[in-house]
């Protein structure tokens, strides 16, 4: 799809010591980062970290209190219009219009971002043909799919041909097979040389569409980087679950909990199992607590979620 490109691996988003106070609320409290262009960038956290205030401010939809945000060089804070201009934006309210098919929902967008009549035809047709929606054009909104409305808004987002796309918690509320044609889609949109923007709380979602993720948490960036590197950086390759069968009593978890921490391991307890991951290594030796007769041990792949568990304490989604 014809969209502006620069030179691949320059920046093109560059967020530096991001603050945002509501009152005396901080609901970001210093978040810096660089996004590539061509990358696919996932902002990791969950309800109320500050993914969805990020993303406002970097869109130019929220002023700022404190820091810098430059798109492609314009500061979103003295030129918010122009910024706008060479952004797209996908909320987690698609906000189509009912009233209208699919193809004047985007024909109208493109007047509004600026295009003229003929141009937001010819595009709406370059853009329904990218995503094999034309036989979608003619059908009224409101007869679609959960799943379908959020691929025609992010159908939408490429009317203007932005530089960025920025996207709010693209497949949540989605059912799962809604979720794969969406991360389908990205992935069109990825190949074709769009910088994405994305904040999830599905940690599958940030492992299988983003080239590097920043964890954010009350307005904190805990990690950045490539999802394996974060990934065995803080949980090492492999994850060991502990199930404790009902007849374990409290001084046998006590005795687990006691040895892990001997171990140098760390762990967090969910409900009856512990989860116990082996920072920078292969994963957690557990002889000693194989042998009780209380406790089954198995290992899985460790994953973004067990990065979470690991840094807070807490899980990504209560
Ligand atoms: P979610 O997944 O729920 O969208 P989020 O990571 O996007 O979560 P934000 O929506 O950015 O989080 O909210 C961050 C914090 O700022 C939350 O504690 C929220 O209650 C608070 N907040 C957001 N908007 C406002 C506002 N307009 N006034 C006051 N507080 C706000």
């Amino acid at each position: 799809m014809v969209h502006h490109l620069s030179q691949n691996g320059s920046a093109i988003l560059n967020v530096e010591s991001l603050v945002k106070k509501y009152r005396d609320f901080t609901a970001v409290d210093g978040i810096s980062f660089q996004i590539r262009n061509g990358e696919t960038f996932g902002l990791l956290g969950p309800n109320g970290a500050g993914k969805t205030t990020t993303m406002r401010i970097i869109s130019g939809l929220s002023p700022l209190t404190e820091g810098r945000v430059d798109v492609a060089g314009i500061d979103v804070s003295k030129s918010g219009r122009e910024a706008r201009n060479i952004i797209g934006v996908v909320t987690q309210h698609d906000g189509l219009d009912n009233q209208l098919t699919v193809r004047q929902n985007l024909e109208v967008h493109g007047y509004l971002v600026g295009l003229s009549r003929r141009a937001a035809r010819l595009k709406t047709q370059e853009v329904l043909q990218f995503f094999n929606l034309e036989e979608r054009g003619d059908v009224d909104i409101r007869t679609l799919s959960g799943g379908m409305k959020r691929r025609i808004a992010i159908a939408r987002s490429m009317m203007a041909s932005p530089m960025l796309l920025v996207m709010d918690e693209p497949t949540t509320g989605l059912d799962p097979q809604s979720r794969n044609r969406v991360w389908e889609q990205l992935g069109q949109l990825k190949q074709s040389g769009v910088t994405i923007l994305m904040s999830t709380h599905y940690m599958i979602e940030a492992e299988t569409l983003c080239d590097r993720v920043a964890i954010i948490d009350r307005g904190h960036l805990l990690e950045l980087g490539i999802p394996e590197d974060v990934i065995t950086r803080h949980a090492g390759q492999q994850a060991a679950i502990i199930q404790l069968n009902n007849a374990a009593s409290d001084t046998v978890k006590s005795i687990v909990k006691e040895k892990l921490s001997q171990q140098g391991c760390s762990f967090s307890e969910i409900g009856s199992r512990i989860i116990v991951t082996a920072p920078e290594g292969e994963r957690p030796e557990l002889e000693a607590i194989k042998d009780l007769a209380e406790a089954r041990v198995s290992y899985r792949p460790s994953n973004l979620e067990d990065v979470f568990l690991t840094l807070t304490g807490r899980e990504l989604r209560d």
